[in-house]
This record gives structure tokens, sequence and C-alpha cells, in this order.
């Protein structure tokens, strides 16, 4: 199976927008990650409405439109359209600078997540109880933001052990914890054959994506509570911006002293649908319109996405 085709044409281009998000598992899950929440992305003709309508998405046009000629060296362009969506929507750390960042979209197995992640220059440090492992600029720039923040009583600490750096394989484990028991269930209601659910487990995650969202087309959905997509629930295998240690899982997202605090220091939000997660991206804020990125407010957060 080419690369480019894993996702093609399997769900609809609504969907895949928070494939791609690192944050969510387990516990952790949030309970407001409805399809809703994604189905919009008003134009910046609804710019002056920010004040009252704060649920929408405001898009600010930047003037550049440069994010291609930011991108990597090297970059593999997506050629379908769920690829195309998912560097649209969840791309903006490609073009992140002072670090390394991937040179394709989706991760195909542990070996590729580790070659890369063993070239990067990488840096540890203990923050609210864990150790955290970043790349080295982003991590350089955190402990300021957090030593800032100290000096003014602010606290800036990651949700869990996982909110850095992970693993290819701990994403595989999220994506199984949701697939296996679904496809218990879909077999045990007579939804699908144990046949299909054999041929199912004996793939690499990485071909399952594409049959478990065939599937979710039918109505066979692998979410938690199995009432929707799992990609509102986990993000495929290979697609979380922590795979490139260049993410952030912020505890204390709700405070917006913090989120200036994390932008004064260049991590940004980068992804609309995922609040607790944050993006190193290297440059002050004047400088992400030069590199192709575009400015949305929802709900009073501001995210920093690609102007594709
Ligand atoms: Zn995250």
């Amino acid at each position: 199976m080419q690369r480019s085709n894993v996702f093609g044409g399997m769900i609809s281009l609504s969907l895949i927008v928070v494939a791609a998000l690192g944050c969510w598992k387990g516990s952790t899950e949030p309970d407001n990650l409805t399809p809703a929440n994604y189905s919009s992305t008003p134009s910046a003709t609804n710019k002056s409405n920010t004040r009252s309508n704060e649920n929408k998405p405001m898009e600010e046009k930047s003037k550049s439109g440069g994010f291609a000629a930011n991108m990597p060296a090297g970059f593999v362009e997506p050629t379908d359209d769920v690829g195309k969506k998912l560097l649209r929507e969840y791309g903006a750390f490609f073009v992140a600078r002072g670090v390394t960042p991937p040179t394709k979209i989706v991760f195909k197995d542990d070996a590729e997540v580790s070659a890369f992640q063993s070239k990067l220059q990488k840096s540890s440090e203990s923050i609210g109880g864990f150790t955290l492992e970043l790349q080295a600029a982003a991590m350089d720039d955190l402990r300021k933001a957090i030593a800032d923040g100290k000096s003014q009583g602010l606290s800036i600490s990651p949700r869990d052990k996982d909110s850095a750096k992970r693993t290819y394989n701990e994403t595989v484990g999220l994506w199984a914890s949701r697939v296996e028991p679904a496809l218990k269930h879909w077999v045990g209601n007579g939804k699908m054959t144990q046949a299909d659910a054999d041929r199912i487990k004996g793939m690499s995650p990485y071909e399952q994506v594409a049959e478990v969202l065939k599937l979710e087309e039918k109505g066979i959905y692998f979410s938690k509570d199995l009432s929707k997509s799992i990609i509102y629930s986990v993000a495929p295998p290979g697609t979380s911006q922590h795979l490139s240690m260049l993410a952030l899982d912020v505890k204390e997202f709700e405070n917006p002293q913090v989120r200036s605090l994390l932008a004064k220091y260049k991590w940004y939000q980068t992804v609309v649908s995922d609040l607790p997660h944050f993006t190193y991206l290297g440059v002050d804020e004047s400088g992400l319109p030069g590199l192709g990125l575009k400015k949305v407010t929802d709900g009073g957060r501001t995210f920093w996405v690609p102007d594709i």
C-alpha cells in the first residue's frame, strides 16, 4: 500500500481534522470532543463577530501565503485528500524553527519514529513530578517559561508522564485500547464476523487505520463508547505531534495567563480542537504569519494553523 493512500477516501474529511491530536487517551479523554466542535471553521468574513459569537473559530488571514515555502527540506507532500486535510488542520509544527520537524505526515511504524527521534537534539527535565523529554530548543524555552511563571506565581506543568515525548508504541497501545474491545463488541452483536475481526487484528496498526475508518462509515464505531469515530477518542498511530517531541499537554491550559506566558516563549496552540495541547514553533508571535501560519481565535483562545 502506498503511504500517501493509507487513509485514502475512507472517511469524510471533516473527521480527520482531529485524527492527529496527540493528547487524547484513557481517562483524560475529553467529553467535549464531538463532531460539532470541529464542523465549522468560519471564514474571515465573520471576524467582526468575534465578541458576540465566541463559540465559533474566527480566522485572521495572515499576510503571507508561504506555508509550503517554509516546510522542511525533503518534506513528502501528501497527495491524498485526507493527508492534505491533516496538513491543513494539524501541520503548523512542520514550519517550526530552531528544531527538527518530521518530513512526512504519518510515521508508519516504530522503526520510523525511533529513527527520527534518535537524530534529534533532545533535552530532558523533571517537571511537575514527571521526567519529560523534548527537542532541545523546545525544552530550553519551556524552562524559561516555567521560570518566568514562577516569578509571577504561575505554574506550568504536564498533565501526565506522556505529556511530552511519546513513542510510536505508546500511540499504538492507545489505539489498540479502543480497537480491540470494539471488535469484540461488534462480533458479539453480529455486526461483524469473527473472521473479519481476526483479519483486522492481524493487520499492522498502520493498515488498521484505513480499515477501521471504512467500517465507521457504516456505523460500526470504534470510540471508547462505540458511539462515534475512534478519532474523537484517540489519535491514529503515527500522527501525533508528540512523536516529534515538539508538543506538550499542559495541566493549566484553562488559565489564560499560562497560555500567554507559553506564547511569549514560543509555545502556541496549533490544533483548534485540542485544548491542553501546545506546540513549540520556535519564533515570536510576530514571526508566525511569515511562516505561512494564520491566527484562529476560538473561545478566547488563540490558535496558529497553516494558512493553506
Ligand atoms: Zn497533546
